[in-house]
């Protein structure tokens, strides 16, 4: 019984041509459909540099694309504020590195992220965060979806008094292509709550934290 709905999820990954969310990517199918690719831009899949090239990115497709699979979504847990008598009412912040692909050229963008919150009830630890950020930047992106979507998870799950997320990131698309302006930095924000009133002092507070004002 398990064998057959096994098999049976085999063939509809085959006819869709695509993994199913939440299930298990088709390592054989990308490894074919690489070596395609790489014979076609005028390579010789059989010299030795190459011979495993198409299983190693199959490999790594699991990884780096982690964020297809519904399975991988973290579970965000919090505390209540004011748990073991730490009571926050400042900015809490955040700071860490990410890693995506340009969803326009197949090609990474990464950089670091900014995150801060003001909490309300609930306050949440900051690996949750790192793990959130983790979760949405492993698949195809924008910059500015990415950055949304990190923000609505720890939003809905936080409920905080407001929060920030800032991205500063590098795109290889950029870079390799066209102009060739190295370095140069895309930023991308989303804010909520007090940090989107222009009275509160929050987003200058939170710049002055993390050094980008
Ligand atoms: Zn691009």
């Amino acid at each position: 019984m398990e064998r057959n709905s096994i098999k049976y999820g085999y063939l509809r990954r085959e006819i869709n041509g695509a993994s199913l969310k939440g299930d298990k990517m088709n390592k054989e199918r990308i490894q074919k459909l690489w070596k395609e690719i790489l014979k076609v831009i005028g390579e010789d899949v059989n010299r030795e540099g190459l011979k495993n090239t198409p299983k190693r990115i199959a490999k790594m497709y699991s990884e780096v694309f982690r964020g297809y699979n519904t399975k991988n979504k973290p579970k965000i847990t919090t505390f209540k504020n004011g748990f073991d008598g730490i009571h926050c009412k400042g900015i809490v912040c955040e700071k860490g590195y990410f890693f995506s692909h340009c969803e326009h050229h197949g090609v990474p963008f990464f950089g670091e992220y900014y995150f801060g919150y003001i909490p309300d009830k609930k306050i949440v630890g900051l690996s949750k965060v790192a793990r959130v950020v983790d979760f949405f930047s492993s698949k195809f992106q924008v910059q500015e979806r990415l950055t949304r979507e990190i923000v609505n998870e720890l939003e809905n799950a936080v409920k905080p008094k407001g929060m920030i997320l800032v991205l500063k990131a590098r795109h290889l698309c950029k870079e390799m292509r066209g102009v060739k302006k190295v370095n140069g930095h895309m930023i991308t924000s989303e804010v909520t709550g007090l940090f989107l009133e222009n009275k509160s002092n929050v987003k200058d507070e939170f710049m002055d934290l993390i050094g980008l004002k």
